[in-house]
């Protein structure tokens, strides 16, 4: 299974903060930056998208991407996500005022979106990836996921402050091989981080706590202002296996 890192916020930053990662060059999880970080070739190899949850910095190259794709494809791009996201998507996104609603273009008997509804923990194979959401704790429903492939598993989490069963299921995994998650402010925003439901530096650490295996964990959703004081303060943590995401770099678990 490989994981690429796309980015697209500016560029100087090594951790966008806007999510988007390719699984195998057919799946998107999130569509943070799909038209930033891949060209029109690549973007037509991707199949279904998988969104974690609605917010901007997630979802905001969906409609260009779609744009993109329209037509030079003879099945629909499939947008799997919660009842809630998807709710969200068709209400604020595709609703023919901020954009067309693809779900019924060219026309609703061969549309080139089709929306997929997810629940929570039933395990979906797309595009022979095996995806089980996990609920996480955000200020709206959001999912992480445990990604499957062959003998692999990594646990992805976008946005969330401090959860539990992400951590179960992480403990659980014997064949897990690494854990994802974020770290959006640095300690001294831990009152905008709290009510945002976001990590920082020491909430990771007693997130951390809860989990029993071994593996890399690689954080990502750093927002741009905070970046360097996360970093040292990560640093402080004095955790070897922790490390940043990198924008551009493909990760492979096999
Ligand atoms: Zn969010
Ligand atoms: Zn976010």
């Amino acid at each position: 299974m490989r994981i690429r890192v796309l980015g697209g916020d500016g560029g100087e930053s090594l951790h966008s903060r806007m999510t988007c990662l390719l699984v195998n060059e057919t799946v998107a999880l999130d569509a943070g930056s799909l038209t930033q970080g891949l060209s029109i070739q690549e973007q037509r190899q991707v199949r279904s998208i998988v969104l974690t949850h609605s917010h901007m910095d997630h979802t905001n190259s969906l409609p260009f991407f779609i744009e993109n794709v329209f037509g030079q494809t003879n099945r629909p791009v499939e947008i799997h996500a919660s009842a809630a996201t998807i709710y969200a998507i068709r209400k604020y996104l595709f609703n023919n005022e901020v954009w067309p609603d693809f779900s019924r273009l060219p026309n609703h008997l061969l549309p080139s979106v089709r929306f997929e509804e997810l629940a929570t923990e039933v395990t979906k194979v797309i595009e022979g990836v095996r995806f089980t959401p996990i609920a996480v704790d955000h200020v709206v429903p959001t999912f992480g996921f445990l990604i499957e492939q062959g003998d692999s598993a990594v646990l992805w989490s976008s946005d969330t402050g401090p959860t539990q069963r992400f951590w179960e299921v992480a403990n659980e995994t014997p064949h897990l091989k690494a854990v994802f998650i974020e770290t959006s402010f640095d300690n001294s925003m831990q009152r905008v981080a709290d009510i945002s439901k976001h990590l920082t530096p020491q909430t990771l650490a007693s997130e951390l706590a809860k989990l029993e295996r071994q593996v890399p964990i690689y954080l990502h959703h750093l927002k741009p202002p905070y970046v360097e004081q996360i970093r040292q303060e990560v640093a402080s943590l004095g955790r070897p296996e922790v490390g940043f995401v990198e924008q551009g770099r493909t990760y492979e678990f096999g």
